[in-house]
């Protein structure tokens, strides 16, 4: 009999879970789906096994428990449920694993609760990670669980870019301090960005460029992150599809004191209503450069607020790791926005970047480079694989 080599990665939202089963001899799905809409009426399943049809059904499911059992009989139908023995740990995204998290963990009671008390900083995710995992464990207590923070990757940026400049005692009070966020992500294409250039991690320094709906950036050298752009939560940064990114911190208060606003209603304009989204209504960048191309001037304007700010970050990470030896950019927009790319790297060859045209419009999912031959800086593409990655992470530390 083989060993188990089956990964399952669970990403738990408030009211979703994604999954992914994976075959870690190759890295292959053996299944992907995915629950919404979990306690509320009419929850939605949608399975797809590698070598099936894709399965939908919609069905009361009261909670994540309900969910689980769900997701676990189809694995089930397909010969590959949760009892199998092939199945060797289930690996968990986790949001927030604050300073204490700087590698990826075995699930322990312990380790539980230190996550829940992260909750106060990730309010808005933590708690439906740990919804997900209390699940996950009451099915197979006996299985190894693994998490893997989105925060981790970032652990090693030091001091002087991770703090803010406010009172120390009171940030330290309220653990309050740039954590960062797509870690896996970043850590992922880092790595791959250096695989692409035929070079050891330890030996490249890199931009990577995150642009998806949510999107950030971030600086690093040698396999380790030096700066990021996402802070305390993941609004802080670039322009994102529906979140604000960067704003002078006043504008919170005069919303409050002018404006009238409570927090949450401003938390929701800056997380919900901002954007690329508030800019123009659209937070496709699919849509908005088809409104571009048909002449609207609020899509245009979004569209260079948007690149503006890329820019500025490129810039600054330029500036922070000296020397830079690849740009990537990765995630939906990132992966697939041609325009995007070109009009982030317009007017950048001072810092060695530009793209060469035809090597941009290719559309592909691999790795490859969009710089003019011989450019002193690599511009890629590296198509990011957060599951697999947390399911690489999951499998080597239950391996060991
Ligand atoms: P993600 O969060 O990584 O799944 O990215 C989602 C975003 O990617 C969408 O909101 C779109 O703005 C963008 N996107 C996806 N496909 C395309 C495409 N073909 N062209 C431009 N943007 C795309």
């Amino acid at each position: 009999m083989t060993s188990p080599h089956r990964v399952l990665v669970l990403n738990s939202g408030s009211s979703s879970v994604k999954y992914q089963l994976l075959d870690m001899r190759d890295g292959s799905r053996l299944a992907v789906g995915l629950v919404e809409r979990i306690g509320e009426h009419g929850s939605r399943l949608v399975h797809t096994p590698a070598d099936g049809e894709r399965r939908e059904r919609t069905a009361p499911m009261a909670g994540h428990e309900a969910a689980l059992r769900a997701v676990a009989a189809e694995l089930s139908a397909d010969g590959l449920g949760l009892d199998s023995p092939g199945l060797a740990a289930i690996g968990h995204r986790v949001v927030h694993g604050g300073l204490r998290f700087t590698e990826p963990t075995v699930i322990t009671d312990e380790v539980l609760a230190e996550v829940e008390r992260l909750v106060p900083v990730a309010p808005l995710h933590n708690p439906a990670n740990i919804v997900g995992i209390r699940t996950a464990r009451a099915l197979r207590p006996d299985l190894p669980q693994v998490a893997v923070f989105d925060t981790a990757f970032h652990t090693t940026m030091p001091e002087h870019a991770a703090r803010y400049a406010i009172d120390v005692e009171t940030a330290d009070a309220h653990r309050i301090r740039r954590y960062g966020f797509h870690g896996t992500s970043h850590a992922y294409v880092s790595r791959e960005t250096a695989r692409l250039l035929g070079k050891d991690p330890s030996e490249v320094n890199v931009i990577v460029l995150h642009l998806g709906n949510g999107a950030s950036a971030s600086a690093v050298a040698g396999g380790r992150c030096v700066d990021t752009s996402m802070g305390l939560t993941p609004l802080e940064g670039l322009v994102m599809g529906t979140r604000s990114g960067d704003v002078d911190p006043a504008v919170t208060f005069h919303l409050r004191r002018v404006a009238g606003m409570s927090v949450d209603e401003i938390d929701e304009l800056l997380n919900k209503r901002s954007g690329l989204v508030g800019l123009c209504g659209d937070n496709d960048m699919r849509e908005i450069r088809r409104r571009i191309d048909e002449g609207d001037e609020r899509a245009r304007l979004a569209f260079d607020i948007y690149v503006h700010r890329l820019k500025k970050y490129i810039g600054a990470y330029c500036a922070v790791l000296g020397r830079v030896d690849a740009v990537t950019f990765t995630a939906g927009v990132g992966e697939n926005a041609a325009p995007v790319r070109e009009a982030a790297m317009e007017g950048l060859e001072i810092l060695g970047l530009a793209v060469d045209a035809e090597l941009n419009a290719v559309r592909s999912g691999e790795p490859r480079l969009i710089s003019p031959a011989g450019s002193r800086v690599a511009v890629a593409v590296v198509p990011t694989d957060e599951e697999l990655e947390i399911a690489r992470q999951t499998y080597s530390l239950v391996n060991n």
